[in-house]
């Protein structure tokens, strides 16, 4: 936080607040147990939303176990959860978008500045001011950091409140709010098309809706994967070609071939293999985020005058116009349900790349 704003913090009167239930981590090596939050009473520019459901992001994992400490340290005890689907239970007075009974979203994002640049080019996650995130971000009205979505309720300004039209699969929509938007934002940015070679690489919650946004667009769709037992599903979900990446000759069959790749990795790998895919001018593209960092050979980007960029989510209105395109077109997130009891053995599932391709919290769970 801006030394102003956190001086607008101290000013501004404190909100009346409410308890929720949740589950948190209290330390980077204790499991996630019940816990409890508080979240202001809604003012009138917010809607407090009923979760039902909230999407599993391997995010919540390196959050909850401090593995980004360089770059976004955790403060505990730490509620995650950045794909949330509920149900409005009340409206502010001014707000416009949302009224009780509606069917909301909520992703990476609850708040930012609304002015700077960024903001007005529709990308908050870049505010200058340091956008306001899910979790673990200073909570500029309560004070102390934000809290996710593993709750029962949450409360946010309607700006960074999304419209969901699909009406059924509510749980396969919970996804698109942050492994959705994380991989279509990339896909149009780099304009991928017809008569393109798209590489995907790992097929987890990032990876299945990467493919199947490239099928959707048009293109030649390779999926790049350690997991032989996914071949099938690779083929389902949208990839023309599974290519088995332990597999040197197999992958080095495509060498200097692909318009552009989509790296959605979650531990440390050799990106240098997929840089030598590029064709010359070609481009990959980081949204996996290791905490560690990767070495990069320089004449992989050299000869070929290869380009290597990362993507941070989408804005707002990229999140929603995804969500009204995944409404038209019927896509939804490939997706296990779970209790919130059983997070903690989802995440070790995800460490051992186990899900099919995206657990989804049950937010009905938390009442048991
Ligand atoms: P996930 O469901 O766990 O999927 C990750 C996939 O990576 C696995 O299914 C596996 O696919 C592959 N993989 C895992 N370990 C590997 C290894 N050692 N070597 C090679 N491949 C490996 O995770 P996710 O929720 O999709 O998230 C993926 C990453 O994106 C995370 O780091 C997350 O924090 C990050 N993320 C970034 C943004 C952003 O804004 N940039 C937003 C959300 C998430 P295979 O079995 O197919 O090999
Ligand atoms: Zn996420």
């Amino acid at each position: 936080m801006t030394d102003a704003a956190q001086q607008t913090a101290k000013d501004t009167p404190k909100p009346k607040s409410f308890t929720s239930k949740a589950f948190a981590a209290q330390s980077k090596t204790s499991p996630m147990t019940p816990h409890t939050v508080q979240r202001r009473e809604p003012g009138p520019n917010d809607v407090q939303i009923e979760i039902l459901y909230c999407g599993v992001c391997h995010s919540d994992l390196h959050q909850v176990r401090d593995e980004w400490s360089n770059f976004l340290p955790t403060v505990y005890p730490c509620v995650p959860g950045h794909e949330i689907i509920g149900r409005v239970v009340k409206a502010g007075n001014a707000v416009k978008k949302f009224k009780a009974g509606d069917i909301a979203g909520v992703g990476c994002m609850v708040d930012s500045d609304r002015t700077c640049p960024y903001c007005r080019a529709g990308e908050e996650m870049f505010c200058q001011s340091m956008a306001t995130f899910t979790y673990n971000s200073p909570d500029k009205i309560l004070g102390g950091v934000t809290y996710g979505g593993y709750t029962d309720n949450i409360v946010v300004d309607q700006a960074f409140v999304l419209h969901i039209k699909e009406k059924k699969n509510l749980e396969g929509v919970a996804p698109l709010l942050c492994a959705g938007i994380t991989t279509y934002s990339p896909l149009r940015h780099w304009k991928v098309g017809k008569g393109q070679k798209v590489g995907i690489v790992g097929l987890g919650g990032l990876g299945h809706m990467g493919l199947k946004f490239a099928k959707a667009f048009g293109a030649h769709v390779v999926l790049f994967t350690t997991s032989a037992g996914k071949i099938e599903d690779g083929k389902r979900l949208g990839a023309d070609e599974v290519v088995i990446s332990k597999n040197a000759p197999d992958v080095a069959k495509h060498a200097v071939s692909f318009d552009f790749i989509l790296d959605t990795v979650s531990a440390d790998h050799d990106l240098n293999q997929y840089l030598a895919l590029l064709r010359p001018n070609g481009a990959m593209v980081l949204v996996g985020a290791p905490g560690k960092p990767a070495a990069v050979a320089a004449f992989n980007l050299i000869f070929g005058n290869r380009r290597l960029a990362g993507s941070a989510i989408g804005g707002i209105r990229e999140t929603q116009e995804m969500l009204d395109f995944c409404a038209e077109k019927g896509i939804t997130s490939d997706i296990e349900m779970i209790k919130i009891q059983q997070i903690n053995e989802a995440y070790d599932r995800l460490l051992k790349s186990d899900v099919k391709y995206r657990f989804v919290i049950d937010m009905a769970s938390l009442q048991a």
